[in-house]
């Protein structure tokens, strides 16, 4: 992870926000390359979900909405988290997120200890329990730890158990729900009038906006609303780098069916169409797994919901969630607004709310997983036969920042320049390209290798010299080189590229 973080930094993919005012934590800029990679995972959903199909629209709406939409949405009676404070160190934990277990010695219970959540939070409860027995001089058997979150913990458990930030028994607080929706005010007045929320997910809009969209849109069950946006949430503890942060930006759809609909036929299509959309950005299907969430965690309204899972280096984590929300949305904001959100069935002749399948995916949580997936460091050998290192970032074509690396061989002679930078200008119309005639070819070379460039083409003297007017092509992945006229580059990224 730490060599992806500095690569992202080094090569201008991901910033801190706020740096030179010592960063501010859970939000990030994207640097140049970031800007670009994040606009390919954008655009290739958007041509996906919604120019390719005939079944699903896009909108795009506002970020503040009237007040009211979060409360018919249940978001601000229940979009929280639940809290623990240090009240020594005021440190704040997601309870969540926040394991003890009790040291066990001889069948005995004789104290705490407690560890953040991490990839191996047994394994770190139990050296805990090892160095309190040590420390305390108890002699015994010490069980194995048997971890619980704080969620979980008694009264009398909570006044024991140690503040991972003291240490000492009795700092930490009850858990307690604390709401994730980021407050401002509206208008010159600040009072609770006032009062309006940055959104916590693009969703509400697909929902509130559905008349306008039935009455306009010319659409018909089943069909889609969708919509890439920026989503707030004053997350706890924001962590793992831009996996969960404060600001980030969703894209999500509502896909409305018929109330008699085969939901769980719908739900496992749309749950298989997310999986190679993954798929088709590049990510290896041997990170990608399945989680079902279990039916007694489950909102009351929520039929069932899947979660793409990707293998991130610190550990399995959610990437996208497919959930079946049968028609609570649109019920809520029908009863909060007194405005029917109702479809006409031709063949009942009868009007109903139609129920719908949300794919909900965050696209920072995607430039992670591909930066992750695509991140290789590998000793290769250069044009002399050493063995030197090369670090790679295997992007697909699809989302790569630069698609084409322009290499001139010599920057010093006037017929090799004038051939690269007529090609480059070409293909500049169509694609995100680089000019590069600085250093050596092979330097060349590894720095595209570094921003994930899948084809480096170099004009040599082959190309001004012989007949065909052809280039140097060089693959990212393979190394490998072969030649290529102009025709079939443009062939080549028009079937890779889409
Ligand atoms: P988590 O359990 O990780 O907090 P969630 O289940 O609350 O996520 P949803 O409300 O289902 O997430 O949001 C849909 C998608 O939005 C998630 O699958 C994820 O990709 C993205 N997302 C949610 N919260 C964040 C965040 N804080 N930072 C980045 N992406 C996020």
């Amino acid at each position: 992870m730490d060599s992806i973080v500095a690569l992202a930094k080094r090569r201008g993919f991901i910033f801190q926000s706020s740096e030179i005012y010592g960063g501010f934590n859970g939000f990030f800029d994207y640097g140049p390359l970031g800007s670009e990679l994040k606009k390919n995972i954008r655009d290739c959903w958007w041509n996906d979900m919604v120019r390719r199909r005939d079944d699903i629209v896009g909108i795009e709406t506002s970020i503040i909405m009237h007040p009211k939409v979060w409360e018919a949405s249940g978001h601000v009676a229940g979009f929280s988290d639940p809290l623990v404070d240090c009240k020594v160190s005021k440190q704040r934990y997601r309870a969540d997120q926040l394991f003890f277990a009790p040291v066990v010695i001889d069948g005995k219970n004789t104290g705490y200890v407690s560890a953040l959540e991490s990839e191996n939070t047994t394994a770190e409860l139990q050296s805990a329990a090892d160095s309190f027995k040590r420390k305390k001089a108890l002699q015994g058997t010490l069980a194995p730890v048997v971890a619980k979150d704080m969620t979980e913990a008694t009264p009398e458990e909570i006044a024991l158990i140690p503040s991972p930030a003291t240490g000492n028994a009795g700092d930490l607080t009850p858990p307690r729900a604390f709401n994730m929706m980021f407050q401002t005010n509206v208008g010159a007045m600040t009072d609770a009038a006032s009062v309006a929320y940055l959104r916590p997910e693009t969703a509400q809009g697909m929902f509130v906006d559905f008349k306008n969209v039935v009455d306009t849109g010319r659409v018909k069950l089943p069909f889609g609303i969708a919509q890439i946006g920026k989503s707030f949430r004053n997350e706890i503890t924001p962590r793992n780098f831009i996996f969960r942060s404060r600001e980030f930006e969703q894209m999500e759809m509502e896909y409305f069916i018929h109330e008699d609909a085969d939901w769980s036929k719908c739900h496992q299509e749309w749950i298989e169409w997310c999986r190679q959309w993954l798929l088709s950005v590049g990510l290896p299907e041997s990170k990608l797994t399945l989680y079902q969430h279990k039916k007694e965690k489950l909102a009351f309204y929520s039929k069932g919901t899947t979660d793409i899972m990707f293998e991130y280096p610190f550990g399995v984590q959610e990437l996208w969630g497919i959930a079946a929300r049968g028609n609570y949305d649109l019920g809520q904001h029908a009863q909060a607004s007194g405005k029917p959100q109702e479809i006409f069935d031709e063949a009942t002749k009868k009007k109903f709310v139609p129920h719908v399948i949300e794919p909900a995916v965050g696209v920072d949580r995607i430039l992670l997983a591909v930066l992750c997936a695509g991140y290789a460091e590998e000793e290769v050998k250069d044009e002399k036969g050493n063995v030197e290192k090369r670090t790679v970032l295997r992007l697909s074509p699809r989302i790569a920042p630069v698609k084409v690396a322009v290499l001139p061989l010599l920057k010093n002679k006037d017929q090799l320049v004038g051939r690269a930078r007529d090609l480059y200008k070409k293909l500049q119309r169509r694609y995100a390209v680089f000019y590069d005639d600085g250093g050596n070819i092979g330097k060349r070379y590894r720095r595209q290798d570094e921003i994930g460039t899948p084809w480096c083409v170099t004009i040599d003297f082959d190309t001004i010299e012989k007949p065909g007017d052809t280039f140097t092509l060089r693959e990212r992945d393979s190394m490998a080189q072969r030649r290529i006229t102009e025709a079939e580059l443009f062939a080549l990224l028009e079937e890779r590229v889409y």
